[in-house]
């Protein structure tokens, strides 16, 4: 690892001002820029600790909806009680992200700006190609170990899956990620790929996440996240769903649904046609089924990740009906 200088600042302003040079990192729990820095991916010459700032880290729910401070921890967001009872796939999707000692450390912004585990990616020393870390050098993983990899928002440049949990709720729930006065819809705050794999989010350099928020909807109130995983705690998702249910007054027509995945694409993906579906239909577990089917419109799979093309629709139907009642 190699050294750096260490900054911290004393107010968002002047946190901003400094991240602004190139080379400067922003500092928050610290649990993948250290991790990162220890292999080598990451090499900032200041780290800029915005711990201690305060004002970034109050959690407030009213009718309108959430505001989450980007500094909070997710073992706060998680146990929030207002959270979980107007936004339970947010609640579910901290609670099922890595280990307690982790969501103790870890905030909400770094949560969201966490790089993929593409364990190619992750190694720099054994494997220089990699268009994520170094624009231009090519894929190690097209051709090589593809487990873990995206079937969904791929190019030729990079098929890295976007590790983290709570994006995918939040992206289900139609939320924001607030820079300072700047709210941008979380489904667009994330990149696919493209030609530019190093470029993941449209936070550029001294921007800083100030806090996400949650619009409140009968259909937030009634949501879940599901995540399958190889074991059943401290590991990220093979696949994931988090889904949003309101039904009409007979208790069984959908009047809105919301369905995002994760562990399959390369970025939070909105599954938009699984939901123009349902919207109006009766729910039943065939309907459900086949609607969950093209939740992998487009999907292209590499070798070892192909389960997932079978999986994720799985994840989705299972999901919908829990929230439906039917399961
Ligand atoms: C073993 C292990 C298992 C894990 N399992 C899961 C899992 O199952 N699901 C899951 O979702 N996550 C998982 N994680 C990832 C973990 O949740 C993230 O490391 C953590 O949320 C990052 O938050 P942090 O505050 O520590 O970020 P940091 O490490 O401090 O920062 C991460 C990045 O965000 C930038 N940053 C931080 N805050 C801001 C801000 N406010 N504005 C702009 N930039 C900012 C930093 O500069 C850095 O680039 C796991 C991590 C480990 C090590
Ligand atoms: S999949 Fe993306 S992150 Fe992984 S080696 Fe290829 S370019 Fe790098």
């Amino acid at each position: 690892m190699r050294d750096f200088s260490y900054l911290r600042a004393a107010s968002a302003d002047e946190a901003r001002q400094a991240a602004v040079q190139s080379g400067a990192m922003l500092l928050a729990g610290g649990t993948t820029l250290l991790d990162l820095a220890k292999c080598g991916v990451f090499e900032p010459e200041t780290v800029i600790d915005i711990t201690h700032l305060s004002g970034l880290s109050d959690v407030a729910v009213n009718e309108a909806g959430a505001s989450i401070g980007a500094l909070a921890k997710m073992e706060e967001v998680e146990g929030h009680p207002a959270i979980r009872a107007n936004f339970p796939a947010v609640s579910e999707s901290l609670w099922l992200a890595a280990s307690a000692q982790l969501r103790n450390m870890a905030t909400i912004g770094g949560n969201l700006l966490q790089r993929t585990r593409c364990p190619y990616f992750r190694d720099p020393a054994t494997f220089p190609a990699c268009n994520k870390r170094n624009p231009g050098s090519g894929c190690s993983a097209i051709g090589g170990v593809t487990r873990n990899h995206a079937v969904l928002g791929t190019s030729a440049h990079c098929i890295a899956s976007y590790p983290g949990d709570l994006a995918v709720a939040l992206v289900a729930l139609d939320a924001s990620v607030k820079l300072g006065g700047q709210a941008i819809p979380a489904e667009d705050f994330f990149l696919t790929p493209g030609d530019r794999p190093d470029r993941e989010t449209m936070i550029e350099q001294g921007e800083m996440i100030t806090a996400v928020t949650i619009p409140a909807s009968p259909a937030a109130g009634n949501s879940t996240y599901l995540k399958v995983r190889d074991r059943q705690s401290y590991e990220f998702a093979a696949a994931s769903a988090a889904v949003g249910l309101e039904l009409e007054a007979d208790g069984k027509t959908v009047r809105d649904v919301r369905v995002a995945l994760g562990g399959v694409a390369t970025k939070p993906w909105r599954a938009r046609a699984v939901e123009q579906t349902l919207i109006g239909k009766v729910l039943d577990a065939r309907t459900v089924e086949k609607a969950s089917r093209l939740a992998m419109e487009g999907a292209v799979s590499y070798g070892a990740n192909r389960y997932k093309v079978e999986l994720a629709p799985r994840v989705v139907a299972r999901a919908i009906l829990k929230m439906g009642g039917l399961a």
